[in-house]
Order: C-alpha cells, then sequence, then structure tokens
C-alpha cells in the first residue's frame, strides 16, 4: 500500500466536553493528520447569527439564519502555536470568541436548522476527500464520513465533563459557574440527541470510548492499539 493508501478517516464523535478536541488534535499531531474540529464551525455560524441580529434573547431566527449562510466564509488557517488550526469568517478571527456560555447556549438550535447542517457536512466532506483527517463532532461516524475506517465514540462522566469545561473557561478568564457549564452540557446532550436532522448516535461500527478516569496518554495507548487493529484487518 503507498502512503496515500495508507491513510485513513478517524471519526471521533460523542457528548458535550469528552475531550474530544484534545484527543483528537493529539491523534493529528502524533500521525501527521489534519485536525478539523467541527463543533467550531458551529459555534462560528453561531457567533455570526447573534453578531447579526439572527439571535435575539436567545431566540433563534432560523430564516434569517438560513439567509446568512450563502455570504458567509468560512476557513481555518494553521496555528502552530496552538498545533491546531483557527477558524474565521469573512477573514476574521473568531477563535477566542466561539467558546462563550452565551454561544453554547444557541449552538445545538442552530446546529438543528437543516440548511446550516447540509452547508457544513458539504465542507467538511470536502476537507477529509483525501483521507487523513481526525475529525471530531457528533454525526461524523454517521452522516459526515459514514465509510471512516476508525470511528470512536467518547462518553464521560457528567460531572467529570463539566468540571472539564469550567476548568478550560475559567482557565481563559470567563466567569461562569459550574451549574451553568452543568447545565449547558445536559441541555446540549439533550438537545444534540433528540433534533430530527443527523441526531447525536453512536454508529453501528463506532468504538466506545469512555474517558471519565483516563489520562491522555493513557487515552492514547488505547488509541492506537485500536489503530493496529485497523491495519491488522486490512492487510
Ligand atoms: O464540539 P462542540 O461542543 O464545540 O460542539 C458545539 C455544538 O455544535 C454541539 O453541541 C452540537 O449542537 C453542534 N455540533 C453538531 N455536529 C457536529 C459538531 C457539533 O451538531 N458535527
Amino acid at each position: 500500500m503507498s502512503d496515500t493508501e495508507n491513510r485513513i478517516v478517524i471519526a471521533i464523535d460523542g457528548f458535550s466536553s469528552c475531550g474530544k478536541s484534545t484527543f483528537a488534535k493529539a491523534i493529528a499531531a502524533r500521525l501527521g493528520y489534519i485536525f478539523i474540529d467541527t463543533g467550531a464551525m458551529y459555534r462560528a455560524v453561531t457567533l455570526y447569527a447573534l453578531e447579526q441580529g439572527a439571535i435575539r434573547s436567545g431566540i433563534v431566527d432560523e430564516e434569517a439564519v438560513v439567509a446568512l449562510l450563502d455570504d458567509m466564509d468560512i476557513t481555518f488557517r494553521f496555528n502552530p502555536q496552538r498545533g491546531a488550526s483557527d477558524i474565521y469568517v469573512d477573514g476574521n478571527l473568531v477563535e477566542g470568541k466561539i467558546r462563550t456560555i452565551e454561544v453554547s447556549n444557541c449552538v445545538s438550535q442552530v446546529s438543528a436548522i437543516p440548511a446550516v447542517r447540509q452547508k457544513l457536512v458539504a465542507m467538511q466532506q470536502e476537507m477529509g476527500r483525501h483521507r487523513g483527517v481526525v475529525m471530531d463532532g457528533r454525526d461524523i461516524g454517521t452522516v459526515v464520513f459514514p465509510d471512516a475506517e476508525l470511528k470512536l465514540f467518547m462518553t464521560a462522566d457528567p460531572a467529570v465533563r463539566a468540571q472539564r469545561r469550567y476548568d478550560e473557561l475559567s482557565a481563559k478568564g470567563q466567569q461562569v459557574t459550574l451549574s451553568d457549564i452543568e447545565r449547558n452540557v445536559r441541555e446540549r446532550d439533550q438537545a444534540d440527541m433528540t433534533r430530527a436532522v443527523s441526531p447525536l448516535r453512536k454508529a453501528e461500527d463506532a468504538i466506545e470510548l469512555d474517558n471519565s478516569h483516563m489520562t491522555i496518554d493513557e487515552q492514547m495507548k488505547w488509541f492506537m492499539e485500536r489503530l493496529a487493529d485497523v491495519y491488522r484487518n486490512r492487510r
């Protein structure tokens, strides 16, 4: 097999704040693959909708959001300092603005809009066309790349997840309470699992990973064994 044929798609789905992006980023660095955080794309649309007045007082005007989509240009640019790509909307860096609680509170409503998903899924499929990608989200193994060679489904204890997200946001200086985060994580999981289009669910062929009590090194060791299985089964 040539090097290009060897490159696969790794799909990582799962609940909110399980550490999917941290893990996906570490895997991509290890394999020399491209890492794509699809949650950042849904967050970027949500931020733009907030800024353009298509969401007011937490109420999402679906038609207004859809009307914004055509003119909205989302791009990624690799940031060597972060070891990951930053997201830009119409050329403006929005990476630092998309992870606020305000965006988190509206993103599940925005991501449930079919036209939003259509646009972003098409972009994601294009980015992974040459394989060699690690993509994390909610529907990667079920909808975006149902043919991904390796699919993971991540879970963790809800209290552990809320604490992780709280620590992450506090470290960035955001004023949040643990109970706000807990509520947001719970509500997003519920909304993501019950939406009509591409709900969050484990693909039949995905391997489950509960990382509640695992370090990133332990997760990486586990992952490398699963990856070895993929190549062993291909021979
Ligand atoms: O991964 P993250 O928590 O940043 O994702 C934010 C939100 O974006 C999720 O709660 C979900 O509503 C939406 N999302 C999605 N499909 C994806 C990735 C994220 O619907 N592939």
